[in-house]
């Protein structure tokens, strides 16, 4: 099943700078290392969930 909180790609924005890649004023951010995007903790950076795991996802919607 693709993963449904970052599409399929295996990377999700940056939470800490909103996809942008910078920190507060010390160049790049530091959770992401600037490029904007962050590996997806839902299906591990593979862009894929098997179907056990989305279902789980699912009824925790
Ligand atoms: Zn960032
Ligand atoms: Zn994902």
């Amino acid at each position: 099943m693709k993963c449904k909180p970052c599409d399929g790609t295996g990377k999700s924005k940056c939470a800490d700078c909103n996809g942008d890649g910078l920190g507060y004023g010390h160049g790049k951010c530091m959770a992401c290392n600037g490029s904007g995007l962050i590996e997806c903790t839902q299906c591990d950076a593979t862009g894929k969930v098997s179907l056990f795991r989305w279902m789980n996802l699912k009824k925790a919607e």
